[in-house]
């Protein structure tokens, strides 16, 4: 089964993320944990030059394709054979955040961003989404007040991006209301955790059954 997180910046993907690998392991469900842009050697490469804050001069279209190289690459050497071996997979984004900020934020259109998707994923899609909802003032308050975290050339960016950002997400979802489940990442840590967990147990029977 393969399972991804979405949402704008300080959504707090990660730690749900966190929290759906320790369900997993008390399920005794083999899985794996991993992210893009990145999750093995050549898309972490890939996720430095497309994160540099010093490359403020990169092209749209070469953002949108090298996300897109990245998520190829990584499908290929680390989700698909997991997948093939009935093993679960949790991506920290996928194709959705291209349509989201490529796509919609910066213009590039969903269509058109979508098309080079399919062919970089060959049309693998998630079986399900969880899609961390959050106003962009939250999300980046709460990024600003994490230490730890890298900095990026997004962080460069204005509100106004991540209030596109965010409508873009709101787009994808009416494409694929199916797949894509809507979380409200502004309650507590347990609320979210609660909510996560019986939606992640919901879609393992279901998926089960399936
Ligand atoms: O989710 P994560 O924090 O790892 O994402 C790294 C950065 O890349 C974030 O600032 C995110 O907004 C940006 N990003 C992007 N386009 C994507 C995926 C991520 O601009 N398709
Ligand atoms: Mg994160």
């Amino acid at each position: 089964m393969f399972i991804t997180l979405e949402g704008g910046d300080g959504s707090g993907k990660t730690t749900v993320i966190e929290d759906m690998a320790a369900l997993l392991e008390e399920q005794g469900i083999p899985y794996i944990k991993t992210r893009e842009p990145g999750g093995i050697e050549i898309a972490e490469k890939i996720r430095a030059v497309i994160l540099n804050p010093q490359h403020t001069a990169m092209d749209p279209r070469t953002e949108a394709l090298l996300y897109a190289a990245a998520r190829r690459q990584h499908l290929a050497e680390r989700v698909e054979p997991a997948l093939s071996e009935g093993i679960f997979v949790l991506c920290d984004r996928f194709i959705d955040s291209s349509l989201a900020y490529q796509g919609y934020a910066r213009g590039l259109g969903i269509e058109e961003v979508l098309s080079i998707n399919l062919f970089a994923t060959n049309g693998r899609m998630p079986d399900i989404t969880f899609y961390m909802d959050i106003e962009p003032e939250q999300g980046l308050a709460r990024i600003s007040s994490n230490q730890g975290r890298e900095v990026n050339r997004l962080d460069l960016e204005e509100l106004a991006f991540h209030h596109r950002v965010r409508e873009g997400y709101q787009r994808v979802i009416s494409m694929y209301p199916e797949r894509i489940q809507v979380i409200d990442a502004f309650g507590s840590k347990q609320e979210i955790a609660e909510l996560i967990k019986n939606q992640l147990l919901r879609a393992i029977e279901e998926f089960r059954h399936s």
